[in-house]
């Protein structure tokens, strides 16, 4: 900015020196790079002297008028934008000049009256009287001679005090002319003699100047050097700061890119630390709520099993005595109170057992048996058993079984006959006066695989289409009615679990009024050397009439009955002690066959005694008999060095053959 100043500055003093030796051109060449600078260097002030002075070379030097006119105007516009009125009154009076000479009077007194308006604002003298020539020339144009004389006198007297020789030949010039046109011929004629030797005089003075033109023009070009050599540095500064620029635009924005990423590195961090807080809570959460969730299923587990163990113990008893009064008092057989008792005994343990099972599906320690069956009997099994409900309800149960299904299969029977005991019963308690269809198919073969359908239908209630989902979750009834039937609502979700264990899936069909129908399909293998293998497996000799001494080891009184009615109808000679401490007197004092030992015993428990047995050296077969969970206490049963366990209550038969069984063995 400076230095377009100063450049523009200096162009402009050159274009000057070149006026001054008349280089017309040069000058003009000059005065455009000073206004190409002064623009640069926004110095409006100077921009407009300069378009001012390009309008005096068109209208002096080159008599091009309309340019000059041009220009002026230019002038004027930049100026009268920055009210610099000193400017725009010289460029005024230069154009007043110019339509005087063009004899265009009238529009040279347009601008003459504005110069004369603001003539107070003329500061040098030539130019005040340049204005008096100027306004001596309007009223000689206009014939207001008095004006024009005072005027033109005016000048005269201005020239003359101030010696200016150019504008002072100027004003005799006029003055005489005017003097002419008024007649005064004698005066003009003076005036015009006075003006020729002025101008004789300004033309020597021209001579001597032109003298010093050749020195002016080495100085000229000493500052035109001066000037390029301005230039160039002003170059080069300017590219090194176009470099400097863009260096530090790039640190800048180095900058800001790393302090941003620093930013978002701290937010980052404050956002994982956070988060780590969050999932460090949550984890130590999830831990306590897994302990807690581990301890209520310990406790779930826990509680079903005692409570089991508790209900069966006093069960053993009610089946055993029911059992014993229907065998000893054949005249009560038909007595209904004998048969309400018989049956509501019954459904306690279904419903224990039940409990037990869906515990015991849920921990996921149902496996399934390979045991050989036919399926005929398993169904017949099925249906007599529940003859009883059918004939409650007066239903009539069909048996259908396909010809083709092999006689011998392999597969668990326990599992298979639970799953349609519960589909049968439920299809009798729901039926009144109708039917119930159990059907068996052949579904397929794979390989020694034999798919068989099973199918559950009966004509009875039916289940409404919005309850079908429900069925099979566990405690769900629908619409029960207070008399309708026993149950816990837990049939169908055994059912369930137990087909998924066959790896199967059950569905069911059913519209209210008409009936229902469950089908699921099961693979058993049908090969007859795996079939032979478990048959060879179990053989027993059941021939055999022994009869053993059973020491019985049992602190209830009830049980203690019913074991020992067992053993009598089977012959075996009974000794009951009541607790583990007399079971060791006895065995030390008598011969006995086996032993069938009760676990949870006061004094001493069953596991307990058994090692003090096996500690004494007795190697005779310990039975535990409990009414605990089987697998709750087998491991610890077989390393108390027990080589049986029956849970309580048992089928009498199951006992016979584990006994006769194990003193076989013991004895060979
Ligand atoms: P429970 O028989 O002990 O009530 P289930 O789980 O065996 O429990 O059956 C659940 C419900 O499904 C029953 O309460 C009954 O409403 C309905 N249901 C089951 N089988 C049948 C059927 N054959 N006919 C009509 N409704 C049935």
């Amino acid at each position: 900015m400076k230095n377009d100043d100063l450049i523009a500055r200096s162009y402009n003093t050159i274009a000057g020196n070149y006026e001054e030796i008349v280089e017309i051109d040069k000058a003009l060449e000059y005065y455009d790079k000073s206004v190409y600078h002064f623009e640069k260097a926004s110095n409006d002030t100077l921009k407009a002297a300069v378009f001012n002075n390009i309008g005096n070379i068109y209208f002096y030097r080159k008599k091009d008028f309309p340019k000059a006119i041009d220009y002026y105007n230019q002038s004027i516009a930049i100026s009268e934008k920055i009210n610099n009125v000193y400017s725009v009154v010289l460029s005024k009076l230069n154009l007043t000049s110019l339509y005087f000479e063009e004899k265009e009077y009238k529009k040279g007194i347009v601008h003459l009256d504005y110069v004369e308006k603001n003539r107070d604002k003329i500061r040098i003298v030539d130019v005040q009287g340049y204005l008096y020539i100027l306004l001596g020339k309007k009223y000689h144009y206009l014939k207001e001679y008095e004006q024009a004389e005072f005027n033109f006198k005016e000048a005269i007297r201005i020239g003359e005090e101030n010696n200016s020789k150019i504008y002072l030949s100027d004003s005799y010039n006029d003055y005489s002319k005017f003097l002419f046109d008024v007649g005064k011929h004698e005066e003009a004629y003076t005036f015009l003699e006075k003006h020729q030797i002025l101008k004789n005089e300004i033309f020597d003075l021209e001579k001597i100047k032109n003298a010093k033109i050749i020195g002016m023009d080495i100085a000229l070009d000493e500052s035109k050097r001066e000037l390029s050599a301005i230039n160039k540095e002003k170059l080069l500064q300017s590219e090194n700061l176009k470099k400097t620029k863009i260096i530090v635009s790039l640190i800048l924005v180095f900058l800001m890119l790393m302090m941003f990423l620093l930013y978002i590195l701290y937010r980052n961090n404050i956002f994982r630390r956070k988060v780590n807080d969050y999932l460090e809570v949550k984890n130590e959460e999830l831990k306590i709520a897994k302990e807690k969730a581990e301890e209520a299923s310990k406790l779930k587990t826990q509680f079903i099993s005692t409570i089991s163990h508790e209900l069966r113990t006093p069960l053993y008893g009610v089946v055993g005595i029911t059992n014993m009064l229907s065998d000893e008092h054949k005249e009560l057989a038909d007595s209904p109170h004998l048969n309400s008792l018989k049956f509501s005994a019954r459904y306690l343990l279904s419903l224990v057992n039940d409990l037990l099972q869906i515990n015991k599906i849920e921990e996921n320690k149902v496996v399934l048996e390979n045991l050989t069956m036919n399926i005929h009997d398993e169904i017949n099994m099925v249906s007599n058993s529940l003859s009883f409900i059918a004939n409650r309800n007066s239903n009539k149960v069909v048996t259908m079984i396909d010809d083709s299904i092999p006689d011998y299969l392999v597969g668990d029977k326990l599992r298979l006959s639970q799953i349609l005991m519960n589909l049968v019963s439920n299809a009798l308690k729901f039926t009144q006066n109708g039917e119930v269809r159990i059907k068996a198919n052949l579904e397929k073969r794979e390989g020694t695989f034999c798919f068989v359908k099973f199918e559950v239908e009966d004509t009875g209630v039916g289940i409404a289409e919005k309850d079908l989902s429900k069925i099979f979750d566990k405690f769900v009834q629908i619409d029960r009615k207070e008399d309708d039937y026993q149950g816990a609502g837990l049939g169908l979700s055994i059912v369930k679990k137990l087909v998924t264990i066959f790896k199967s899936e059950i569905f069911v069909e059913s519209e209210e009024g008409k009936g229902t129908k469950f089908t699921f399909t099961i693979a058993f293998d049908s090969d007859m050397t795996k079939v032979n293998e478990i048959i060879n497996d179990i053989k027993v000799d059941l021939s055999s009439d022994m009869v053993y001494k059973v020491l019985v080891v049992e602190d209830n009184k009830i049980n203690q009955m019913v074991t020992r009615k067992i053993m009598e109808k089977n012959n075996f000679k009974t000794v009951i002690v009541d607790d583990g401490y007399a079971a060791m007197e006895a065995l030390s004092k008598e011969q006995f066959d086996v032993v069938l030992m009760d676990i949870n015993m006061p004094l001493i428990n069953g596991f307990d005694t058994t090692r003090l047995i096996r500690k004494k050296g007795i190697t005779i077969p310990i039975i535990a008999l409990t009414a605990f969970a089987k697998d709750e206490i087998s491991e610890e049963a077989i390393s108390a060095g027990m080589n049986d366990v029956l849970i309580k209550p048992f089928e009498p038969s199951k006992l016979i053959y584990s006994i006769e069984t194990l003193v076989k063995r013991n004895n060979d």
